[in-house]
């Protein structure tokens, strides 16, 4: 591992990644990353970094089933709450003890 082809692999990583570097570059950089963790974690970064916007995007697409969720929570507790208070009412209007 030498710090030029680690400064060569930096240098190539972004066009790597958008898929316009040359086949040797592109040979070069994947068999680099299999030997070199440094450069392994920086393609990871890179990666990561430009996968962020998708998931954002799929939680705006969910926020109304997550807010459907909610209610539905909600709906959920005031039926318990109402079921309780019936058995609460049956109990005292007819006496356990
Ligand atoms: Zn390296």
């Amino acid at each position: 591992m030498s710090n030029i082809e680690c400064d060569l692999v930096a240098d190539l990583l972004p066009v790597y990644i958008d898929g316009k570097a040359s086949a040797a570059s592109k040979k070069f950089i994947e068999e680099h990353i299999k030997t070199c963790q440094d450069c392994r974690d920086i393609y990871e970064a890179m990666t990561a970094d430009m996968q962020l916007p998708k998931p954002e995007k799929r939680k705006r697409r969910f926020k109304i089933p997550s807010l459907l969720k909610i209610l539905l929570g909600v709906l959920g507790y005031l039926v318990f709450v109402i079921v309780l208070i019936v058995i609460i009412n049956y109990i005292l209007m007819n006496g356990v003890f």
